[in-house]
């Protein structure tokens, strides 16, 4: 089985490295790529454990891209982990993401929720490159009690218009895909029927885009079928993914969703062409 979406500790996921490994290999993971938000911090271990059982790794990513307001996933595949224009790119998605929390701290406590966002703060601090994000604030927030579950923080709270809100900068997809294909990588859209750009796909496929998503925990089977008629027409290569972040409530185990064989012969094909 073909995994190549998966969030670990270094980003929202719950699981570390070693536990993931653990999880995908028990599911029948063969192949997996793990996409924590703006950040590589847990490609050398996630490597390590994979190779005791046997499973091969992809470099991968998800970028925060911005456009006209709304936040688009952009996964990138066998990266070059030492890049140092990614590096710096990161280190500034994540820079981003710490003003951003802060903000969502100040906007909860004015709201009468106020959280210790603290202990978050430490875990971007600590070396390495974690990232930070809304779902650790749900977390808090659920802890704190002001919320039952994650849904009801980005319902009631976190999500794009609602009450805690902040907007956050960024680049747009173009800038993106070409970073990622600068660090040697692959660029594909995530989860489209998540993001709900499908008019802008042919953009993104004449700006580079390689390759889009179409097996996704959110995709049903009609948006299987009109995503895969959507990367035939347009030349793109197909990824797909559990999402797993190790929540009950958010993605699928590993392995869940998986990546059928031949669309994976292909887009490594591809990459080794890049
Ligand atoms: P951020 O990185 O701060 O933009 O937060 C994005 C993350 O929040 C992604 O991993 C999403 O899957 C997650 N997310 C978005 N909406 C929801 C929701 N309604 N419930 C739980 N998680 C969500
Ligand atoms: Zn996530
Ligand atoms: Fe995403
Ligand atoms: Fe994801």
């Amino acid at each position: 089985m073909i995994d190549l979406h998966v969030h670990t500790t270094a980003s929202d996921g719950r699981c570390t490295p070693h536990q993931l490994v653990e999880r995908a290999s028990h599911a029948g993971v063969r192949v997996i790529a793990v996409t924590d938000h703006d950040t590589i911090a847990s490609i050398a271990e996630v490597r390590a454990a994979a190779e005791t059982r046997g499973i091969d790794v992809v470099a991968g990513i998800e970028i925060t891209a911005v456009e006209a307001g709304r936040d688009i996933h952009m996964l990138g595949y066998f990266l070059n982990p030492d890049d140092a224009d990614l590096a710096a790119f990161l280190a500034g998605q994540r820079a981003q993401r710490i003003a951003r929390l802060e903000a969502v701290g100040v906007r909860l406590a004015e709201l009468g929720m106020p959280i210790d966002i603290a202990p978050l703060l430490a875990q971007a601090q600590q070396q390495g490159g974690r990232s930070v994000g809304r779902p650790q604030i749900a977390r808090a927030m659920i802890a704190a009690g002001y919320v039952a579950d994650a849904r009801e923080a980005f319902e009631q709270w976190l999500a794009t218009e609602r009450p805690a809100f902040v907007p956050r900068p960024g680049a747009p997809p173009g800038d993106v895909i070409d970073i990622v294909h600068a660090a040697g990588g692959l660029a594909s859209l995530a989860h489209p029927g998540q993001t709900n750009v499908d008019a802008r796909i042919a953009a993104y496929a004449d700006a580079g885009l390689d390759a889009i998503e179409v097996y996704h925990p959110d995709h049903d089977r009609s948006d299987v079928d009109r995503y895969r008629d959507v990367a035939q027409r347009l030349k793109l290569l197909v990824t797909g993914g559990s999402d797993f972040h190790g929540d009950p409530d958010h993605g699928g185990e590993p392995g869940a969703v998986a990546l059928p064989m031949d669309d994976w012969i292909r887009l490594r094909d591809a990459a080794a062409h890049a």
